[in-house]
């Protein structure tokens, strides 16, 4: 039996710290046409399969995912062309074989990326690595037929990592990972102290709508905060991103930031950085791609 956690050596602690672990900051010294900070905004497109990885599957369920395809994207697509904004989806393959309409609509516009979310958006933490293995490979290579390229990244679903991901994902050739949260800045994914070349462009629940808004009846989480309280702890992120020089990213869920009265707020959002001077926009993969170019 594994001995308790306050036996170990530090070398040992070492070996469970050191697995997935941020390396150099890549923020550059300057973003492209002298931009003062980076803006990634992106949309985990889950749709029914939100709720399919817990099992539940009654009407019900599926009746809240379905609404991420039907009434989110569209108005999310909406947005982003009026102000000719890109956008990073992540799509687990399931949710994109069941709305393909939703899928086609993302790619048409040509700004927006999409990025590996799992196959069912599965836990990781419940597959054996094996499991785990096979279906990140298989999201992969559904990814690249219908995009007809390899995509460039992954959010993995529930933003869960094993100690085996890491390895996946190097083994897959991604170029960026955006799960983790060890930095608000882009950095470097070290995997045992090696330098791995994948970009982690980092995630965190205040960061995100789904903590705020998200009723689940099932767990009981019921959580309501109006949303100008939520566009003021955002402004405030984007701010310091500004002072800063880094990087200020968001995650989303078409089911949840696509209620009307949570749009308008985005939509505020936007604006307040749009009037903001020397401000980049861009996907998750051109973001990656020019830290470690620069
Ligand atoms: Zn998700």
């Amino acid at each position: 039996m594994e001995k308790p956690i306050w036996e170990w050596s530090l070398e040992q602690t070492r070996t469970v710290t050191d697995r997935a672990r941020a390396g150099r900051d890549l923020t550059p010294p300057s973003w492209p046409d002298g931009a003062r900070a980076a803006v990634a905004l992106s949309f985990d497109f889950d749709a029914e399969t939100g709720w399919l990885r817990r099992n539940q599957h009654s009407p019900a369920a599926m009746a809240r995912g379905g609404y991420g395809a039907r009434v989110g994207i569209p108005r999310i697509l909406n947005l982003f062309d009026k102000y000719d904004l890109p956008a990073s989806f992540f799509v687990p393959a399931v949710a994109a074989q069941l709305h393909p309409e939703a899928v086609d609509a993302i790619l048409k516009c040509g700004r927006h990326e999409i990025g590996i979310h799992g196959w069912i958006h599965e836990l990781a933490q419940d597959l054996t690595p094996d499991q785990e293995r096979e279906l990140l490979t298989n999201s992969f290579d559904f990814w690249k037929d219908r995009l007809g390229k390899p995509p460039a990244g992954i959010r993995t679903p529930s933003w869960d990592f094993t100690p085996h991901t890491l390895g996946i994902l190097r083994d897959l050739g991604l170029l960026y990972d955006s799960s983790l949260m060890e930095d608000d800045r882009p950095y470097e994914l070290l995997e045992n102290g090696e330098p791995t070349g994948i970009v982690e462009l980092p995630v965190e629940w205040l960061l995100d709508d789904y903590p705020y808004f998200q009723i689940d009846r099932a767990s009981g989480s019921s959580p309501y905060i109006h949303p100008n309280a939520v566009l003021e702890i955002w402004q405030a992120e984007f701010d310091l991103a500004c002072q800063e020089g880094t990087l200020f990213l968001l995650t989303m869920h078409p089911q949840v930031i696509g209620h009307r009265s949570r749009l308008a707020m985005l939509e505020d959002l936007i604006q307040t950085i749009l009037n903001t001077p020397d401000i980049w926009f861009a996907t998750h993969e051109s973001v990656a791609r020019y830290v470690l170019e620069y």
